[in-house]
Parts: C-alpha cells; sequence; structure tokens
C-alpha cells in the first residue's frame, strides 16, 4: 500500500549505500518513487552530515539518477534540516524534512548513554522533553519545511530502558503543544520506522497516542523508512501502515513534485 518512502541516508551523509542503491532497492520494494533526504551540512560536524563540499554533487547526482530511472520510479532529491542547521534560504531541493537531533550540542539518539547525559544535563526527562518539543515548535516559522522528521525522537531507547516517562503530564502537555503548533502550521508528520531497522525499537515512531491526538487535529502524515542502508528502504512498512489505520487515519500524503496529494489508505 505504502509506495512512497522520502526520508533515507547514503554515503553522502552517514547512509552505508549508494544514491543508486537505495533506488534500486526501492524499486524492488515496489515504491513508485523515492526521495534520499541528505543530512545538511553542520559546521563542526562531519560524522553524520554531509560535508558542505559534497552538496553540489549530491544534488547533481540526484538529478542524473531521475533521468536514468524516468518511467520506472520517480526520484525526488531532499534534504533533513537539523534546527542548528537550518537556513532561511530556498536551496535547490525538492521538499525538506525538519528534525531536532541535538539539545544543547548533545546528541538525542546516538547512544543510550549519550541520552541519560542529555536528560542530566537540562535538569531531568520533563524538562529535556519540554525543552525539545518547544525546539520542535520553532520549525513552525519556516516555510519551506514540509515534513516533521521523528517526531518523538526522544523515545528511541523507551522500549529497552526508559527514559522518558511518556505518561507524565509534563511530558504529554509538551508532546500535545508541538502537534497543535505544527499540525496547525500546515507540516505533515513522518510515521517513521528508523528505529526498527536498527533494531532500538519494535514499534514506529510516533506513539499511538500522539497519532491519535494528531489524527483528532485534522493532521497530515506520511510513512517513511529513514532507511541507512538499501535493505532497510521499506522497513516494516506494514506495520506503520497498520499503526496508521489503528490511529485512525484514512489517507497518507504523497509528494508528487508540485507540492502533496493525498493517497487513500
Ligand atoms: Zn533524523
Ligand atoms: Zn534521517
Amino acid at each position: 500500500m505504502v509506495r512512497q518512502n522520502l526520508h533515507c541516508h547514503t554515503t553522502f551523509d552517514d547512509g552505508r549505500d549508494s544514491p543508486e542503491a537505495m533506488v534500486r532497492a526501492a524499486l524492488d520494494a515496489g515504491l513508485t518513487s523515492v526521495g534520499v533526504s541528505l543530512h545538511c551540512p553542520i559546521e563542526g560536524e562531519t560524522d553524520w552530515c554531509c560535508p558542505a563540499e559534497d552538496e553540489a554533487r549530491f544534488i547533481a547526482e540526484m538529478r542524473s539518477l531521475r533521468e536514468r530511472y524516468a518511467g520506472r520510479i520517480a526520484v525526488w532529491c531532499g534534504l533533513e534540516y537539523d534546527l542548528d542547521a537550518a537556513r532561511r534560504s530556498t536551496p535547490p531541493y525538492d521538499y525538506i524534512i525538519g528534525s531536532c537531533h541535538m539539545l544543547g550540542g548533545i546528541a538525542i539518539d546516538n547512544t543510550p548513554e549519550e541520552a541519560a547525559r542529555l536528560i542530566a544535563v537540562h535538569g531531568g526527562a520533563d524538562r529535556a522533553a519540554q525543552l525539545y518539543y518547544d525546539r520542535l515548535c520553532t520549525m513552525a516559522a519556516f516555510p519551506e519545511i514540509s515534513i516533521v522528521g521523528h517526531f518523538d525522537l526522544l523515545t528511541k531507547y523507551n522500549e529497552r530502558a526508559p527514559l522518558y516517562d511518556e505518561t507524565s503530564k509534563t511530558y504529554r502537555d509538551a508532546a500535545f503543544a508541538a502537534l497543535e503548533t505544527l499540525s496547525a502550521a500546515g507540516k505533515i508528520f513522518e510515521i517513521n520506522s528508523g528505529a526498527i531497522s536498527r533494531g532500538w525499537r519494535t514499534t514506529p515512531y510516533p506513539a499511538p497516542e500522539l497519532l491519535r491526538h494528531l489524527c483528532e487535529l485534522g493532521g497530515r502524515i506520511c510513512v517513511s523508512s529513514d532507511a541507512h542502508s538499501a535493505n532497510a528502504i521499506a522497513c516494516a512498512f506494514d506495520r506503520c501502515e497498520a499503526l496508521a489505520r489503528e490511529t485512525g487515519f484514512r489517507e497518507l500524503w504523497h509528494f508528487t513534485g508540485a507540492g502533496f496529494e493525498a493517497v487513500r489508505l
């Protein structure tokens, strides 16, 4: 049912495979369109972001793949902003995903140890969650961001070693407020299976309770794998689709090259 993935990474950032390998994997998985979303360059961060000097080469390679695969699969050239590096310009990308991977320079999703340190530094889990969701809300001011990446990324390690109490009033209020702000700003939210392919979770982001609230708000969703290797290009898409249905959604939003359109679930 899910026929598009707009979120994946390649050897241009922290992915394992080339853009062409990702396009081929998408074709093999039965997708009709695929977008590679480059981790945008951040000064001083080189292990997971694209180096600034490689960005033009990435865009050229995606354009050439689009032409080479025309008629077989639509190929889009996307960017995943980190909020620390969001630029107020109109870059030559087809669409932009907005994400927050760090708080105060500490990574949210690198290792459980670093995630625990982030909580300690920021004065506890509830306070860190509040800071994270407040920061996500700033995305509303970036009209070029169409998609919110892995909305509750904070909970990446919660199945194995709970760091955040997702039932606490502070946590829920902060997460619900961010859903409301970003949905009102017209953002599309991912159901994202990235932590499943990397073995940290058995369920996609976001939590069902958050998706139910988003559905009540009339919010829009898409499905993405955030794959960092070709074999994960459509990881757990059946589970993502089931989660969308269970939480009330009846449509997904697909990028068409000229905006997003609803596709019935
Ligand atoms: Zn991300
Ligand atoms: Zn990503």
